[in-house]
């Protein structure tokens, strides 16, 4: 809900490749607004591989306090090393750990000019984003017969109880009201087991308040065939972080691209926007990639915060320029840069 504020205080972390390109993109794109949302003041943060390469760390203590302080942030992406790098780990995993952002939000929607010409998609993948095997605990052993790994996988009652909770309020502000848990519990039936179990159990510890919500459950194997082949009967999908990881990806493609897919870093008491893509190194520094996605998830983080008018300013100027097809980035087929299409955007904010 909203609250009164004077000022909007922002935090910017671009962090890696394109995330420098697409961060300032969705600053334009909040300035735009005016007087529909409060003064944005905007703060520079500092994190990212690179600054790991440069300063030998990827999350300065700095960084974290300073966007304690912010109302809100927007996050880039960071490039992952392909190999293990001692010292380093991910500060986007770091930052959803230490600002309790329990929930990944990603609409997944598609437009008319969708130039994959699959059917349309309207759905939201809300991904569990604390635990899953994102809490890192793998080790390797020796053995007779070679090396043996192992990672742990961490569910807990309370982290799927408040994803499920999470994923139903969501249900409720949407027309069809539908959700669907993916799981695996007929392989992990211990811990996809109590997954399901959890968020299944949501609605009964509010009577009557998801009435109107209708649930669904699918193994996420078939979950991801049938996003393929019948996408539009997803509303809300709510999954573990794994499994949501890679099904909002899959989801992306059938949209026409990465670039086009935002979301938000969500806690009881802070967002964060993030877009679906990572750091896109093959395309970083060309000024092609696409500033949509980032953009969108500005828009999803004003959302959030109760700014309903300015982030449907910056949604519907977003599906005007896609739709009108003239000016879109490579990934979308179409020859314009970066700017290009922010400007295009703007105009119509
Ligand atoms: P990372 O390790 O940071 O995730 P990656 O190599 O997996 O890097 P992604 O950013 O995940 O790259 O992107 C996957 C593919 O989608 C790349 O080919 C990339 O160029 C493309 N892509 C991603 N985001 C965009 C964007 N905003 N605009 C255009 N193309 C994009
Ligand atoms: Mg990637």
């Amino acid at each position: 809900s909203s609250v009164a504020r004077q000022s909007l205080k922002i935090g910017l972390v671009p962090a890696d490749g394109i995330g420098r390109e697409v961060i300032p993109a969705a600053r334009t794109a909040i300035e735009a607004l005016g007087s529909d949302i409060p003064k944005p003041q905007f703060i520079d943060l500092l994190a990212g591989f690179e600054l790991f390469t440069k300063t030998g760390t990827a999350l300065p203590e700095e960084t974290i306090a300073a966007l304690r302080e912010c109302d809100c942030a927007l996050f880039g992406a960071v490039s992952s090393p392909s190999k293990r790098v001692t010292g380093y780990s991910s500060p986007i995993v770091a930052l959803r750990k230490e600002l309790d952002l329990y929930a990944n939000i990603r609409p997944v929607v598609s437009v008319a000019a969708n130039p994959s010409g699959k059917p349309s998609v309207d759905l939201v993948v809300v991904r569990e984003n604390t635990e899953c095997l994102y809490v890192k605990q793998e080790t390797i052993i020796a053995t007779e017969n070679g090396r043996e790994a192992r990672a742990v996988r961490l569910i807990t009652e309370r982290a799927s109880r408040r994803i499920g909770r999470m994923a139903f309020e969501l249900a409720l502000t949407r027309p069809r009201k539908h959700v669907t848990i993916i799981h695996k519990s007929n392989v992990l039936s211990v811990t996809d087991g109590l997954f399901r179990e959890t968020v299944r159990a949501v609605p009964r510890q509010e009577p009557g308040k998801f009435d109107d919500v209708t649930i669904a459950e699918q193994l996420v194997d078939s979950a991801v065939y049938r996003l393929f082949r019948e996408p539009e009967i997803y509303d809300i999908m709510v999954a573990p972080n794994l499994y949501g990881d890679i099904i909002s990806d899959a989801a992306a493609a059938l949209v026409g691209s990465l670039g086009l897919v935002p979301s938000i870093n969500a806690g009881d008491n802070f967002v964060m926007g993030e877009p679906v893509h990572g750091s896109a190194p093959d395309i970083a520094g060309k000024e092609i990639a696409n500033p949509i996605a980032s953009i969108r998830s500005a828009a999803l983080m004003l959302r959030r915060l109760g700014y309903i008018q300015g982030a449907d300013r910056i949604d519907n100027a977003v599906d005007e320029v896609v739709r009108q097809g003239t000016v879109l980035t490579p990934d979308l087929g179409g020859k314009s840069k970066t700017h290009e299409v922010v400007d295009a955007i703007i105009k119509r904010i």
